[in-house]
């Protein structure tokens, strides 16, 4: 059910594949927002203007944006204090009067991001103001990608990993492509077999600077269950309890999905932290776990080389030893072992 304030800002709704297509009703909702609303609009001209440069590294390579914009996005404070006293800008009773949205699945609001870093940037919304919490949220984000087959790739940062609203669950969405391991993985010889249960594959991700675990498949089930045994994995191999850090990347076509995850250690690098010219304003998110770095400063935007991002990447992603573990421990599971996971998968329409 929707209330008046959500009612207000519905431009469309999408129930499923049977109208017009998610990727379309998206674009025209982009081409309203930037008639009707100036902020938007503003945004938009802001990217026309970013600037982007490729930096090869040892066996892969990253794209730099920069983006002035993104400076309120990348420095956002996100401990608990910070996130109490300030207005939760997904709530849909606070959303600017000209911001509408998709009613996606009755449970979900569309919008477009005021700050884009794409020509199209979407942020996914639930309607209610629940944590960032991926666990229960996989059908949907398999369900989102599906969607938008071919056109757009879904992300997912953890509440300590990137996204800038951890107290109100949301994902985005990104042109597909438009992220570098995206076209990198395609390339022969980048994934590493780690176990394959009925058609569902699990690999890791070869030569890319940073760690990244890869689940692909034509089922559904199969692709989220392989998903968790991982989440869940990364859980006891960290020994912590509530969602291990983590980016994720979710893209679908005609052969399955392929969901990337890149398991993470710390929420911002090292050069993050430091002070005067040492200070390099990098807050990695899926985007950039992706090899497209985002600098909102153009100094930072000038100086970052290869060096620095190995050095970002080292510092936030889950560290050599851990990953190490983590593979042999999942190298470990028979299929045996996934049966548990059974039925955790459900599509959003069918939900009471
Ligand atoms: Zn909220």
């Amino acid at each position: 059910m929707t209330d008046t304030k959500v009612e207000d800002g519905i431009f469309a709704r999408f129930d499923g594949r049977a109208g017009p297509s998610l990727a379309g009703l998206c674009g025209d909702l982009l081409a309203d927002q930037k008639r009707t609303w100036p902020s938007l609009a503003a945004g938009h001209e802001a990217l026309a203007a970013v600037r982007l440069r490729d930096i090869p590294c040892p066996g892969f390579s990253v794209r730099v944006q920069f983006n002035p914009q993104r400076i309120v996005s990348s420095t956002a404070r996100v401990d608990p204090e910070s996130i109490r006293k300030r207005k939760c800008f997904l709530c849909s009773g606070n959303l600017p009067l000209p911001q509408k949205g998709i009613l996606y699945r009755r449970e979900y609001l569309i919008l477009c991001n005021p700050a884009p870093i794409f020509p199209r940037h979407y942020t996914i919304a639930s309607l209610n103001h629940v944590p960032q919490s991926i666990d229960d949220h996989l059908d949907v984000l398999l369900l989102l990608a599906e969607d938008f087959s071919g056109d757009a790739t879904v992300l997912y940062n953890g509440p300590r990993s990137g996204a800038s609203a951890p107290d109100h669950f949301h994902f985005q969405a990104a042109p597909s492509g438009a992220i570098p391991i995206e076209g990198i993985l395609d390339e022969k010889g980048r994934k590493k077999r780690i176990l394959r249960v009925d058609g569902t594959s699990l690999s890791r991700g070869m030569n890319l600077g940073r760690p990244a675990l890869i689940v692909e498949g034509s089922d559904a089930r199969g692709v989220v269950d392989l998903t968790l045994v991982v989440i869940d994995e990364m859980r006891k191999v960290l020994q912590e309890p509530g969602e291990p850090m983590m980016n994720i990347l979710c893209s679908h076509w005609e052969s399955g999905w392929r969901v990337t995850l890149f398991p993470r250690g710390r929420h911002r690098p090292d050069m993050f932290d430091r002070s005067g010219d040492e200070q390099v304003l990098i807050s990695p998110g899926a985007v950039d776990m992706g090899g497209l770095i985002i600098t909102s400063r153009e100094r930072d935007f000038r100086i970052l080389d290869s060096k620095m991002v190995q050095a970002v990447f080292r510092d936030v992603s889950l560290d050599e030893a851990k990953t190490t573990a983590l593979v042999r421990a999942l190298q470990g599971k028979k299929s045996r072992t996934l049966e548990r996971f059974g039925n955790r998968v459900g599509k959003v329409e069918a939900r009471p």
